[in-house]
């Protein structure tokens, strides 16, 4: 027990040390300064070379996103994930210890060179993400909280990392054994992570950009778009487009979906009229509402004992 809460309080002093390290000296390595310098560079694009030219600079819920982009980034991991994820690893050694496990690396990759590394870890991890995401449309549950994503109504840049933290938890979860299986984790690859932000702003960004025949390949701005569109194909009702940085799982999965450029399209769900629109009230929600659909049934429960207290 002491152990794990040694792991907690040196979590949240190494990450706080850690983020203002990041703030105040600069280095090459310095996700704070990448986050802002790639915002404002695809925020000046959109400003020069916007796709919806009636879009205002300060769109719909601007400073709302900047705000999670900000939380999500930083403050969550300050807050609780860094220490979370310490205690849940250590953990998770301690119970593969009991087996005589020591390490979970299956696949020794140290021997390979560098890039083929990367390629494996950009393309597992990747891969992962989307099979996340077509849950998160799928399962009512997760749908909650992945709703606070797609109540986005004008795309720009920021509304990239506007999400429930509860995602934060799912993908890392998600990706964590495969990834321990071959002996790395994402955060070993400072420039997968940098370029995975890039795209991301950009796939919200308000640009007609496409990238040609690398769209087979690469999400873009207009593939993600039809991600957000409010009203779905028929036969697609859970959603298209689930890819992240990647397209590529897309067409070879078949869910692939760009019917036209859909530059106007209205964005959203159905319902999104009741949505809550602050952040505090986003991401308290998915729990005040399962909460309130359990105080119903027993609510309900409590009526039909009376009734039947009445026949007796
Ligand atoms: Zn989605
Ligand atoms: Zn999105």
């Amino acid at each position: 027990m002491e152990k794990y809460i040694k792991i907690i309080l040196d979590s949240y002093y190494g990450y706080f040390n850690y983020l203002v390290n990041e703030m105040f000296y600069p280095t090459w390595k310095n996700y704070f300064w990448w986050l802002l310098g790639l915002s404002v560079g695809v925020w000046l694009l959109e400003i020069f070379f916007p796709w919806r030219k009636k879009q205002a600079i300060f769109r719909k819920d601007f400073w709302l996103d900047g705000f999670y982009m900000f939380f999500n980034y930083f403050l969550f991991s300050l807050i609780a994930y860094n220490a979370i994820s310490n205690v849940a690893v250590e953990a998770f050694n301690d119970f593969l210890g009991i087996f005589g496990i020591e390490n979970m690396v299956a696949l020794h990759v140290e021997t390979w060179p560098r890039w083929m590394q990367f390629l494996l870890l950009f393309l597992l991890a990747d891969f992962i993400q989307w099979n996340v995401h077509r849950l998160l449309h799928r399962v009512p549950a997760l749908w909650e909280f992945h709703k606070v994503h797609h109540s986005v109504e004008e795309m720009g840049f920021a509304a990239h990392l506007r999400f429930h933290w509860m995602e934060t938890i799912i993908y890392k979860t998600a990706q964590y054994i495969p990834l321990a299986m071959i002996g790395f984790g994402l955060e070993d690859f400072f420039i997968v992570h940098i370029f995975a932000t890039a795209i991301g702003h950009l796939n919200h960004a308000n640009l007609r950009i496409t990238y040609g025949p690398l769209k087979y390949i690469l999400n873009n701005p207009m593939m993600h778009l039809w991600h957000h569109v409010k009203e779905l194909p028929k036969d697609r009702k859970y959603g298209v487009n689930y890819g992240i940085t990647l397209s590529l799982w897309d067409y070879l999965f078949k869910t692939d979906y760009i019917p036209h450029e859909g530059r106007d399209e209205a964005l959203g769900f159905d319902g999104m009229e009741e949505f809550p629109k602050t952040f505090w009230t986003q991401i308290t929600y998915p729990f005040v509402k399962s909460k309130n659909v359990d105080g119903v049934q027993a609510h309900q429960a409590g009526t039909l004992k009376k009734g039947t207290l009445k026949i007796k």
